[in-house]
């Protein structure tokens, strides 16, 4: 299914070379946060390429179906990727907040318990604001409140 690929693709980052810490060298200083300022505006640059795709791909297909059935399922193509696109949107959103903390010096640490978040996991998740135990601490809390 085209749609679902499409859906997964704003969730990617693809093409930047792992952080090479050189020895002693200061967490979240002017290099590192360089590296995570190009992962971040190389990542939105794909999300907005990837909302204008959709924009011109349903420009392209608004083309009227004579066959209802047709029409429905163009319709409910079109659902989902608004839905994705305002995912998409989001996360541009958050990106741009994670610039901004990069800018005030203020990235990489865990928002809840203040330790370093990791470059690791800031590599995998760059918009993460929490350290990997808090994440799994609030997913569980968050479990027990949604049962
Ligand atoms: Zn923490």
């Amino acid at each position: 299914m085209p749609t679902k690929a499409k859906e997964k693709s704003g969730q990617l980052i693809r093409g930047f070379e792992p952080y090479k810490e050189s020895k002693g060298e200061e967490y979240m200083g002017e290099p590192m946060r360089a590296h995570f300022t190009s992962i971040l505006n190389k990542w939105k640059l794909e999300l907005m390429q990837e909302v204008d795709r959709t924009v011109h791909h349903m420009q392209d297909e608004a083309a009227n179906f004579p066959d209802p059935a047709d029409r429905a399922s163009q319709e409910e193509e079109f659902s989902l990727e608004l839905r994705a696109r305002d995912r998409e949107r989001k996360l541009i959103k958050k990106i741009d907040e994670t610039l901004q903390l990069i800018e005030d010096e203020d990235y990489g640490w865990c928002d809840s318990c203040g330790v370093e978040i990791g470059i690791r996991r800031l590599e995998a998740r760059p918009t993460a604001t929490l350290c990997i135990d808090c994440k799994t601490l609030a997913e569980i809390k968050e479990k027990q409140i949604g049962s």
